[in-house]
């Protein structure tokens, strides 16, 4: 078997490289992490950019079966955070100079639902005088939608396709039209059409999912040239259909290393782009976004969603810093940063350097 660090020093990486690498064991993986931080000190620099998170709504339409707030599940009690609330949340996120915020929610695309989002991304960007950029993740929307909300000030969309592959994409998720990969695929297309800056991501370590899906995955985000990617571990929830395999899946800290490894490598593949540190790691490790963040990623997302709706937003179980008031959350987050050699980028928007330098 080829040795990591002669599989790194190829010009591109395909699939047989990834699988090897994702399949080495972990004492074979110090030169990935090497080059990694190379490549990302000069693709991005050593900066950390922060987006306030919001979970808006946990109210959703569909039905995916991995995901605790999916509409079937009756034990979820749903809400939906109000204007002021979340005026309330962004105008936190600009005291503390984090340049971007994330609004986040389960997917709804009723008229009125779409005319609210458009009436509060118009009274943020009033707010701070465009001094906010924003992010969008409220799933799939027709293009109409998503060019309403770029008008009133969106900047940037994350929509992850989940698992790039048709047949895992299909196990993951209820066999209707409402559940298609080609309408996801499409909505992908339409962000990039409007002019968003678009991410995109898959779980990793999700059932039925092998080495060989996760080689594909990376190289779907490279052929799809995304500007940004949010991935993070798959963690069971137990009202979710997906719960029956839960012993089938990695233990927990192998899921997370397995999240560590496909950072690296797409650092390594993309080296311009903005990878983020997400939450699921952190709730598998209290440290896994700092690791995230040795390991190639340069964005962290701050929960900003006031504390009682915290319990309420469960996509997964044991989801982290539930009792935190916002502004709690913002200082340990950065003093955690600051000890693993990191610097916040404060009152940056911290663009993907991707999607400028394709504007350019
Ligand atoms: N409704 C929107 C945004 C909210 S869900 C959408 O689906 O795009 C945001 C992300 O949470 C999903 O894309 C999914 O990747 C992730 N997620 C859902 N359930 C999860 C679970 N059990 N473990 C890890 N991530 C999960
Ligand atoms: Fe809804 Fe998103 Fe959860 Fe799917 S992943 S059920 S669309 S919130």
């Amino acid at each position: 078997m080829k040795p990591i660090a002669e599989i790194l020093g190829k010009t591109s990486l395909d699939r047989g490289d990834l699988i090897r690498v994702l399949e080495a064991d972990e004492g074979e993986c110090g030169p990935l992490l090497a080059r990694a931080a190379v490549v990302k000190r000069s693709g991005v620099g050593g900066r950390v950019y922060l987006r306030g998170l919001i979970e808006y709504s946990n109210i959703c339409s569909k039905d995916c079966l991995y995901c605790g707030i999916r509409s079937g599940n009756a034990a979820a009690s749903r809400y939906e955070m109000t204007e002021e609330e979340t005026l309330a949340a962004a105008r936190l996120a600009l005291e503390r100079r984090f340049g971007s915020i994330v609004i986040q929610a389960g997917e709804r695309d009723d008229a009125q639902f779409v005319a609210r989002m458009e009436r509060i991304l118009r009274r943020i960007r009033a707010l701070g005088g465009g001094a906010l950029h924003v992010t969008l993740s409220l799933g799939e929307q027709s293009p109409d939608t998503y060019r309403r909300w770029l008008d009133a000030g969106a900047h940037r969309y994350l929509l992850r396709i989940e698992a790039s592959s048709p047949d895992l994409y299909r196990k993951l998720h209820p066999e209707d039209a409402r559940h298609s990969q080609a309408s996801r695929l499409e909505a992908l297309g339409a962000l990039r059409e409007a002019g968003y800056q678009v991410g995109t991501g898959v779980m990793i370590g999700a059932p039925f999912q092998t080495a060989a899906d996760l080689a594909d995955d990376l190289l779907f985000f490279r052929d799809l040239d995304v500007d940004m990617i949010g991935m993070g571990p798959y963690i069971e929830h137990p009202d979710t259909p997906l719960y029956t395999h839960a012993l089938e899946l990695l233990p927990p800290r192998k899921r997370l290393e397995l999240s560590l490894r496909m950072v690296a490598l797409l650092r390594v593949m993309m080296p311009d782009i903005n990878i983020a540190a997400t939450t699921a790691m952190q709730a598998i490790d209290p440290e896994g976004r700092e690791r995230a963040i040795r390991a190639g990623a340069n964005v962290v997302m701050p929960n900003l969603t006031p504390a009682r709706y915290r319990h309420d937003y469960l996509l997964y179980e044991n989801k982290p810093c539930l009792d935190q008031e916002p502004e709690e959350s913002v200082e340990l987050l950065e003093a955690r940063i600051r000890e693993s050699g990191g610097s916040i980028a404060y009152g940056e928007w911290g663009d993907s350097g991707r999607f400028l330098a394709r504007k350019s």
